[in-house]
């Protein structure tokens, strides 16, 4: 292609509006344009590299025995009422009204959708396991759309289905598609590291996430794995063993109230009665669905909301305010304690197994030593709710846990029979006996693996592209246009590289040579053919990959042979 036959809009200023430098450089280097807030035009390059993705995930899902459907982005309100998750999926959910006033869904994952097509057509085991996948625009009305592609409310996404016979035939087809996910972030360029996740509103019983590990403001998930194992779980689902469990007093004492004036937080209270925070438990509360609720968790601990919002079920989980906090405790903000509160507590398991505990009095400047559950008060339930902190104990082996950060670019889940029970999914067995088919889902967002890209590989000059997922591999740059000799050098080039089968972009434009150089490092090809007199005079041009600083001096006559051995180094 020539740069002056597509559309390629580089921007010289950084736009405002993106605080990813991956976004950034998707603005500046002309590969997307916002229509809307989480909403964009994906422009030529954009495109070749959605392309460049799609391809491989479609290779790697065929040759996992997927097969690629195409269904439907709107649905029927009545299907999502079906399953249940017309109520679950919250204001996530992209919904309008057709010219009936009928209720539809712009889908932003097809459980229901794929489900609900197999229930009148799957009969017998004999059909079974099957796996279906498709690549699809998805709606997600988000509540932050940011980051450009990583968190759109419309997006690019491969979404794929099992159906299984039993546990078994399930197990095989989720050890599959672990395989595939594998095989494609390796093809892309980008190893992605498997984790064990949350099952949120998918309502499936284990989930693992893929994850592009990066240390930016785009990792938006925080991972804790092993230094010896290879146990990794997103910190919404990552448990641990205690390295230094606190000394235990070994008689229950009478609860004693103290004055602690002005010590409202852990820090003051700490300070104040001189204890260690893991001597005392922290109240916190929260509106559970507007209903307000209380949690429990050591004060040397982190809540963790994704784990208190799964145990109550609730659709929404935010942090009680102040007005909230004194209706409830009678007391301000930072003496809340469990001693004759009201509400439903949920109580961590390491506060369980405090004796003479520290809380909140629910009362200004006090406090109350020596407080033990069951006897002071009752937990509405005793569940892991907090944090795994970094330097804490492999829950499997002997090993620490350290904290990363990484993009989610992929999610799979098992899930049992909940979406074949709610919408009629069932087939006989051999026996002849109805039952209901194993399901399992996976994703992969294609337009955020792409951006994912970005945010991994790039420099203060822009776009690093891995050479699978990259628009073109080479980029052709002649210094001087008004040269006869560079564009007949270039124009051989560009035939000989496109005949031996490469992306070649040849930049022909009439620009100077500098604003050339830099949309090229812009726009991050991976290799550089660089076309000027003085090189030229010796018969070379020079060859430059993008992710290495050397020039390699080439004869034209050499160029095919040396743009495949440089392309090997490349990413
Ligand atoms: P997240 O936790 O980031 O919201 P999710 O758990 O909602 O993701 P899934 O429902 O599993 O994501 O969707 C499958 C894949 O689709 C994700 O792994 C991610 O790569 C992509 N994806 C999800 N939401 C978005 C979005 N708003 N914009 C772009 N890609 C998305
Ligand atoms: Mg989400």
């Amino acid at each position: 292609m020539r740069w002056s036959k597509t559309y390629i809009p580089t921007l010289r200023e950084i736009p405002v509006e993106a605080e990813l430098i991956s976004h950034q450089f998707l603005l500046r280097a002309g590969y997307m344009r916002r229509l809307a807030a989480g909403v964009y035009t994906y422009l030529p390059l954009m495109q070749r590299v959605i392309d460049n993705i799609s391809r491989i995930v479609r290779e790697e899902m065929n040759a996992s025995g997927s097969i690629e459907i195409l269904m439907p982005v709107l649905h029927p309100a009545e299907i999502w009422q079906k399953s249940g998750r017309w109520e679950t999926m919250g204001k996530e959910q992209m919904r309008l009204k057709d010219r009936h006033l009928h209720d539809l869904v712009l889908g932003g994952t097809h459980e229901d959708v794929v489900t609900d097509l197999l229930s009148g057509e799957l009969k017998s085991y004999k059909q079974l396991p099957l796996n279906l996948y498709q690549i699809q625009t998805k709606f997600r009305d988000e509540i932050r759309p940011r980051f450009g592609l990583m968190r759109g409310r419309e997006f690019l996404m491969k979404d794929a289905y099992s159906f299984d016979i039993d546990e078994e035939g399930h197990k095989i087809a989720y050890g599959k598609m672990v395989d595939a996910y594998h095989k494609i972030f390796a093809r892309c360029g980008l190893p992605a590291k498997q984790v064990e996740s949350d099952t949120g509103a998918m309502g499936g019983r284990a989930a693992h996430e893929f994850m592009v590990p990066v240390d930016t403001d785009g990792g938006e998930n925080i991972i804790l794995s092993c230094d010896r194992c290879s146990y990794a779980a997103n910190i919404e689902k990552a448990v641990f063993r205690e390295i230094n469990p606190p000394a235990k007093d070994s008689t229950i004492k009478a609860m004693q109230e103290v004055a602690t004036p002005n010590a409202a937080t852990i820090e003051q209270i700490t300070a104040f009665l001189n204890l260690p925070a893991n001597r005392f438990a922290k109240t916190l509360l929260f509106l559970a669905d507007d209903q307000p609720v209380a949690a429990m968790i050591r004060g040397d601990r982190q809540i963790n909301e994704v784990k208190l919002r799964n145990h109550l079920r609730c659709l929404q989980l935010e942090m009680a305010g102040p007005e909230i906090v004194e209706k409830v405790t009678n007391a301000p903000v930072g003496f809340a304690g469990p001693v004759g509160l009201s509400i439903p507590i949920t109580v961590d398991p390491e506060v369980a197994a405090m004796v003479n505990c520290v809380v909140g009095a629910n009362k200004a400047d006090a406090h109350i030593l020596n407080v033990n559950i069951d006897r002071d008060f009752k937990a509405a339930a005793v569940v892991d709710i907090k944090n795994a902190p970094a330097g804490e104990g492999c829950p499997r082996c002997d090993g620490l846990l350290v904290q990363s950060r990484g993009i989610e670019v992929g999610n799979i889940f098992m899930l049992g029979t909940k979406y074949s029970e709610a919408l009629g999914g069932k087939f006989l067995d051999a026996e002849g006996k109805e039952r209901h088919y194993i399901m399992g889902s996976y994703g992969i967002g294609i337009t955020r693996t792409a951006q994912a890209a970005i945010e991994k590989y790039h420099d203060e000059k822009g776009i690093i592209w891995p050479k699978a997922i990259a628009p073109y591999q080479v980029i052709i740059t002649t210094l001087n246009m008004n040269r006869p000799e560079q564009q007949q050098a270039a124009e051989g080039i560009y035939s000989r590289l496109t005949a031996a089968g490469y992306d070649v972009l040849y930049d022909d434009r009439p620009e100077r040579a500098g604003v050339k150089l830099n949309d090229a490092d812009l726009v991050g090809i991976p290799l550089r053919v660089g076309i000027g007199d003085k090189s030229l005079a010796d018969g070379k041009v020079e060859l430059k990959l993008r992710n290495e600083t050397t020039v390699e001096g080439t004869p034209l006559d050499r160029v095919v042979e040396k743009v495949k051995e440089m392309l090997g180094r490349a990413i």
